[in-house]
């Protein structure tokens, strides 16, 4: 599914739709989480709209990545957690449900709450790492 225009993340910066504000400026919003995996999970978004991170501007980009080391202090602070993730979803088959780029904020507390990590990982290949590395550089020059 593709996020029609404007984004539910688009009317809540608007104001049409409620929402529990902890941050604003010129290019990024944040705000507490509807369905929280755990106390003081935030969401942080640009405010341009893009489905998915690879399509969002560098401006944009620059902006999220500038606040959310203060965003991320102030949720730890707030909800007495040390330990966080920073999730980011691109794409149906990766767990995203709105499609307007947003970093989840999840403070992992005492009682478990919070993230888990439910992914089975493999060793990487030398040969194979060395081929896809390049292939990613090329595609970066
Ligand atoms: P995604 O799966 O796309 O990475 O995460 C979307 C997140 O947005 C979910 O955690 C969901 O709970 C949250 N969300 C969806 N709709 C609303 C809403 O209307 N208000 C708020 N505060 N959060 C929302």
């Amino acid at each position: 599914m593709v996020e029609s225009d404007p984004s539910i993340f688009t009317l809540i910066i608007q104001g049409n739709i409620p929402c529990h504000k902890v941050y604003e400026d010129e290019h990024v919003f944040a705000f507490l989480d509807i369905n929280p995996c755990s106390i003081g999970h935030t969401l942080v978004v640009p405010k341009e709209q893009s489905a998915t991170l690879d399509g969002l501007s560098e401006e944009a980009s620059a902006a999220v990545g500038r606040v959310l080391p203060r965003i991320s202090r102030a949720v730890l602070a707030a909800s007495g957690a040390t330990d966080f993730n920073v999730l980011q979803n691109n794409g149906e088959a990766a767990f995203q449900s709105v499609f307007h780029v947003h970093f989840h904020i999840i403070p992992k507390h005492d009682d478990g709450s919070g993230l888990t990590w439910p992914f089975a990982t493999t060793q990487l290949d030398p040969g194979e790492g060395a081929i896809l590395a390049e292939r990613i550089r090329s595609h970066l020059k």
